[in-house]
């Protein structure tokens, strides 16, 4: 059975099925990240109950604390976190790169200074394999060498190709089955800026070793969103249409949007579940900050109409008083929201891409999710 199966394509926008060891997912889909093993703030059953059906780990960060070896005796990412859905690990870089203090980046790998204990560490792509291989997440993304910003000249071009040859390394050194059993879908990813030409150069590499997956990245680290934009649809036509397509870490949902035309399958961002916790919601109508005086005496709910949790329950105003008064349950309802909100955003999407009225939705919805709300 493949990893993936197109179900409807609309203009570049494409509707399909995600198919895993732990159960299917419909696409476009907004997966929740969870760093450290939990989504932020809420439990899986609420991740569940929200619409979310893909969550993300953190290799990095599961590598450092408890450990592979740790996650692998308490059963695997799965079973330790009680996610019974499709599960995402990361390859550990981007952190590595973000976090830890100097490091350096040779053929070998990437030495790093661990940020808790300060102890140097050697993350090469064999390491983000066997740790990933341990941690039993049913996509794993190759470890690629990911530039500073802004990139030195001519950096761009050797940590895109090096990124290649990184991937092969991951392809030689992940085994065929998790060390729980199942079966693991290694993702490449494309790289190259904003140079469309080397972005082409990556894409044609990647396909050429005919992948379950592909992946975008090295995007949303401040570019413009026309330049986005122009990144996606240079290097969507070159990927197959038979494997599913991933942008990674973004973004707005109006980013959603745009890349889902530009026929993108997944996405995932840390945006929903932070900014809840910065006491932001997005709703079909805008923006929304729910520590404005406004919404003091308020007894609508976020949302009129949504139907999640917190929509069902709770007004505005009981919500601000949480969150002035600094109640952890404020968090965890506005992150409920939240995420039932790229939920039902990637659902609505892919509903119009099956009745083949994508465009007429972004129309639509565009302008008004992209602004303030009220
Ligand atoms: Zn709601």
């Amino acid at each position: 059975m493949s990893l993936f199966t197109l179900h409807a394509q609309d203009g570049a926008a494409r509707a399909g099925l995600l198919a895993t060891d732990h159960g299917t997912a419909q696409t476009p889909v907004f997966m929740a990240v969870g760093t450290q093993g939990t989504v932020k703030g809420v439990t899986p059953h609420q991740v569940h109950e929200a619409g979310i059906r893909v969550v993300l780990g953190n290799t990095y960060h599961l590598m450092v604390r408890p450990g592979a070896d740790t996650v692998a005796h308490l059963g695997g990412l799965h079973a330790m976190a009680r996610w019974a859905g499709p599960m995402l690990t990361d390859s550990g870089g981007f952190q590595v790169f973000s976090l830890s203090g100097t490091n350096r980046v040779s053929e070998q790998g990437c030495l790093f200074k661990n940020h808790l204990d300060g102890r140097e560490e050697m993350l090469t792509p064999e390491r983000s394999m066997e740790v990933q291989h341990k941690l039993g997440a049913d996509i794993v993304m190759q470890l690629d060498d990911v530039p500073g910003l802004p990139a030195p000249p001519g950096r761009e071009a050797d940590t895109m190709r090096r990124s290649v040859r990184w991937l092969d390394r991951c392809r030689a050194a992940l085994p065929p089955l998790s060390a729980q059993g199942r079966r693991q879908h290694l993702f490449g990813i494309v790289q190259g800026g904003l140079d469309l030409a080397l972005r082409r150069e990556s894409a044609t590499e990647l396909v050429r070793r005919d992948l379950p997956g592909y992946a975008i990245g090295g995007l949303s680290v401040g570019e413009t969103k026309h330049e986005m934009q122009g990144v996606l649809q240079a290097v969507t036509p070159l990927l197959p249409p038979s494997q599913p397509r991933y942008l990674m870490g973004v973004g707005f949902p109006e980013d959603l949007l745009n890349a889902i035309a530009c026929g993108v399958d997944m996405f995932d961002c840390v945006l929903p579940t932070r900014v809840a916790r910065h006491s932001m919601v997005f709703t079909w109508s805008g923006r929304l900050r729910m520590r404005n005086a406004s919404h003091t005496r308020s007894g609508l709910p976020l949302e009129p109409g949504c139907t999640c949790y917190t929509c069902r329950n709770f007004s505005r105003g009981y919500l601000r008083h949480l969150l002035m008064a600094e109640e952890i349950l404020g968090m965890t309802l506005l992150t409920i929201h939240n995420l039932h909100f790229y939920a039902a955003l990637t659902a609505g999407a892919r509903e119009a891409i099956v009745a083949g009225r994508y465009a007429a939705f972004v129309a639509e919805h565009l302008p008004r999710v992209a602004g303030k709300g009220d």
